[in-house]
């Protein structure tokens, strides 16, 4: 099929918000339009909401709550398993539609939402599997346990860059606990995640377990952080944005786990297998068009290497293929949104007068078909110091800052000099500082000879300014439980009532 033909497949679609299992319009029933990051195609409608439609989809969640808290979790577990199954069945369709409204490359979004099917999967065989403990009590007459349980309506709120696999490492464990969900899906990616409140729903999953309201951050995802009906709030997008919430939901002291940005360092030691260093260089920060919160924005090469590398790396940049995002020999696709673009190009001319110099790319490109005109060429910037901002911000984009250094300690001193802490790759064969260098560096994920990879079966999350809590692995479903005490005495006590016992 042609990238015509796929583009034709999703047109003139009108989303509504998904409350209580059926599609519902916005309350006032105002739109935004969301449009082709490619071709500038204004391809879909969605609702844009407000704290009334909030309302709604909150009072949903709650009402459902009860019965599936309630449900065997061994139930709920085969529910997960049997959407998973939809998953993959629809993959395609849903990757579709994630081009449509984000622009990443078909080949990625296909294989991403066949992927996150995994985490309905392992989180569906968790659910029968949290177990609470008896306490060894030091008091005489006491039994005493823990028991695990679902918090009530959790809020999710997700960024566009991988709206259905950031949505599944939040929704698969919180469904797998027992909890009811609305999300607030970015107000550039919507219809995905309203496609996929359907695929729940054909999966038997009750009416009201999931509901999507989308809208503005700043109307629909303010009103449903501060709704006093949520128990937790589970974000993935800016640290900005982050913060934000963080403050509005620490007024109710509603937990909330954020994943946010990252600057994160690739390490190139001159001991390194030099090819496979550079193509986890290049996937660190072209791939996706560098619009991944674990991009490698900061290169760190060592000094006697760092010409030879950076001219190979520049005849890679070279060969990659820019263009449609819906053809699958495309490597490198189109900025999501125009406001994206422009801060793209506003770090290229930040870069400039900082003083690094840039020794390919940076530019605006035309590319054909690409009428929303929001190219940029990879760019590398060489002669980048740890305080320029091009080495502190995030571009959330295609450009890459090289920095150099002598030893295994200044490149783990620039690595940390840093407020994020999201990921960091070491390249290196000697095993005895691919340890020390893991063991030193500050970030929630390290990745020794290989880069931007994740798995449901391990933990996902940020140090510092990166974010707060974890997400995937089997830690991943207590950030949706709460754990509750129980004390039974087996022996009747008629002590002094006025001293703790
Ligand atoms: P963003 O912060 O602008 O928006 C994310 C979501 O938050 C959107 O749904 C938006 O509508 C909503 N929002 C914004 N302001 C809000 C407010 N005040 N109250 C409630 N909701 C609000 O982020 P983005 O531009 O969509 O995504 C890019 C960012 O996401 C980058 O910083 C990137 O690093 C980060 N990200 C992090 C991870 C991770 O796992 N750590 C993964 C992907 C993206």
């Amino acid at each position: 099929m042609t990238p015509a033909q796929r583009r034709d497949r999703h047109r003139g679609r009108i989303y509504g918000n998904f409350i209580d299992g059926a599609d519902r319009p916005a309350v006032v029933g105002q739109l935004l339009s969301t449009s082709d990051p490619f071709s500038g195609e204004s391809w879909a409608q969605i609702a844009r909401s407000d704290a009334a439609d909030v309302d709604l989809a909150v009072a949903s969640a709650r009402r459902a709550f009860g019965p599936w808290a309630a449900l065997r979790p061994t139930a709920r577990g085969k529910l997960l398993v049997r959407l998973a199954e939809l998953i993959e069945e629809k993959a395609e369709f849903l990757a579709e539609i994630e081009v449509r409204d984000n622009g990443k490359l078909l080949a990625e979004m296909h294989a991403q939402t066949k992927y996150l099917a995994e985490w309905y999967r392992y989180f569906g065989g968790l659910a029968d599997k949290v177990e609470g403990r008896v306490i060894p009590s030091d008091k005489a007459g006491i039994f005493n346990f823990t028991r695990h349980e679902p918090l009530g309506v959790v809020a999710m709120i997700t960024p566009w860059n991988s709206p259905l696999l950031l949505l599944a490492w939040k929704l698969a464990p919180a469904l797998a606990a027992g909890n009811t969900v609305v999300v607030k899906p970015s107000e550039f990616t919507s219809a995905s995640t309203v496609e996929f409140a359907r695929l729940v729903m054909a999966a038997g999953i009750p009416a009201g377990v999931i509901n999507v309201v989308t809208g503005l951050g700043a109307e629909a995802g303010a009103a449903l952080v501060r709704h006093r009906d949520i128990a937790k709030v589970a974000f993935t997008g800016s640290d900005l944005a982050g913060q934000k919430i963080y403050e509005a939901a620490a007024r109710d002291i509603k937990p909330v786990s954020l994943e946010l940005g990252g600057k994160s360092p690739n390490i190139v030691f001159s001991d390194a297998d030099r090819e496979a260093a550079l193509m986890g260089v290049v996937s660190g920060i072209f791939a996706a068009t560098g619009q991944t919160c674990i991009a490698g924005s900061r290169l760190l090469v060592q000094r006697d290497i760092a010409e030879d590398f950076v001219a190979r790396l520049i005849e890679v940049a070279r060969s990659a293929r820019i263009g449609d995002p819906m053809d699958l020999e495309t490597h490198v696709g189109p900025v999501t949104t125009p406001a994206q673009y422009e801060k793209v190009l506003s770090y290229v001319d930040i870069a400039r007068s900082e003083g690094a110099r840039c020794v390919f790319g940076g530019a605006p490109i035309r590319v054909e078909g690409g009428d929303a005109g929001q190219f940029v060429e990879p760019a590398i910037f060489v002669d980048v110091t740890p305080q320029m901002r091009i080495a502190r911000e995030e571009v959330f984009g295609p450009v890459l800052s090289v920095l150099t250094f002598e030893t295994e300690e200044e490149a783990l001193a620039i690595a940390n000099d840093c407020d994020f802490g999201l990921a960091a790759g070491v390249w290196t064969r000697d095993m005895g500082r691919a340890l020390r260098m893991s063991a030193g560096l500050q970030a929630g994920t390290v990745w020794v000879n290989t880069y931007r990879a994740v798995s449901f079966t391990s933990p996902f999350g940020g140090y510092k300014r990166s974010g707060l809590g974890r997400e995937s692995g089997q830690e991943a479903i207590h950030e949706f439980l709460q754990t509750k005490s129980v004390w039974i005495a087996t022996e009747l006590s008629t002590a002094n009532p006025f001293i703790i016992r």
